[in-house]
């Protein structure tokens, strides 16, 4: 259901086959026009097409966890649940209500603790991160794992690419000084299509390369300061307000960050297998205790 709401983002669709033709377009050149014409008949040809491929393989299926995993949505009421008593009281109790819990006007429903509405999936995700229209998801509580692994094989694709259309690049530059490249006048208008084709995914993977780096050291750091970018944005509101309000009485409203080891942390996001575990998309057992309720309890097991 969640995965057919996100769907009709038109956005997050554009960015889907962007992303599938991207990675498919990047194979294609790294096969015809890098490995097969400089490492032909080498050992080098199947060891860097191999690795190549296990890379963008492992890339897709940390996509598609990402894509079509459930990113913590709150579950909705079976029955409505009247919200006439908060209403009645004063406003301070409306958005922060007991231990942390608040109540969605959209979603009509008790949320828990760091959980927020997206918008665009029209539901409350549990510790939400951000709409990313690249997954066409919410980076949420169940799968900002998947969605930092995609991150990285990307960022291992591009800088893998680069260095491969660079070394092949290079070969033939030296081939054709040597006098071993193929007749000038057959290989002309090939040769103009292999440099196209080099500089294009050359540029592809420096986009893409720079950009999933900067995304992904974000989320490392928002998981080991413990506040996602929403909160961070909240919290740096509150603390502008309460600095401008300092001169009065008011009591301080920022909530102060939980100050966990930040081993603790990573473990919340990828699980508590092995670090070696953390590079597939494997399924670890989600901080939630079924349904509803809210892993509140503070978790230094590591
Ligand atoms: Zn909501
Ligand atoms: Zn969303």
């Amino acid at each position: 259901m969640a995965f057919l709401r996100c769907r009709r983002d038109p956005c997050g669709f554009i960015c889907l086959i962007l992303t599938y033709f991207s990675v498919f377009y990047a194979d294609y050149v790294v096969i015809q026009y890098v490995l097969i014409p400089a490492y032909s008949g080498s050992v080098w040809c199947t060891l860097h097409g191999s690795v190549f491929n296990l890379i963008l393989l492992l890339l897709l299926a940390c996509h598609s966890k990402a894509v079509f995993s459930d990113p913590g949505m709150v579950p909705l009421p079976e029955t409505a649940i009247d919200f006439s008593d908060l209403r009645s009281q004063n406003s301070h109790m409306n958005e922060r209500g007991c231990e942390g819990w608040t109540v969605c006007s959209r979603c009509e429903t008790y949320r828990p603790p760091r959980a927020h509405h997206c918008r665009v999936c029209q539901r409350c995700i549990r510790r939400m991160d951000h709409h990313c229209p690249w997954i066409n998801n919410c980076v949420g509580e169940l799968n900002q794992k998947y969605f930092i692994q995609f991150l990285f094989y990307t960022g291992m694709a591009s800088l893998y690419s680069m260095a491969l259309v660079v070394s092949a690049w290079v070969w033939r530059i030296r081939s054709e000084r040597d006098g071993e490249g193929e007749k000038e006048g057959e290989e002309s208008p090939s040769k103009h299509l292999i440099v196209a084709h080099y500089i294009i995914l050359l540029v592809e993977s420096v986009l893409f390369g720079v950009f999933v780096m900067v995304i992904f050291y974000d989320q490392l750091v928002s998981i080991i300061t413990d506040e996602t970018p929403i909160e961070h944005l909240r919290n740096r509101l509150m603390k502008d307000r309460t600095s401008i309000t300092s001169s009065t009485s008011e009591p301080p409203t920022h909530i102060p960050h939980t100050r966990k080891p930040k081993l603790a942390l990573l473990r919340e996001v990828f699980g508590r297998g092995s670090v070696f575990c953390w590079l597939f998309p494997l399924h670890s057992s989600p901080p939630t205790v079924g349904g509803i309720s809210y892993s509140a309890v503070p978790d230094y097991d590591v």
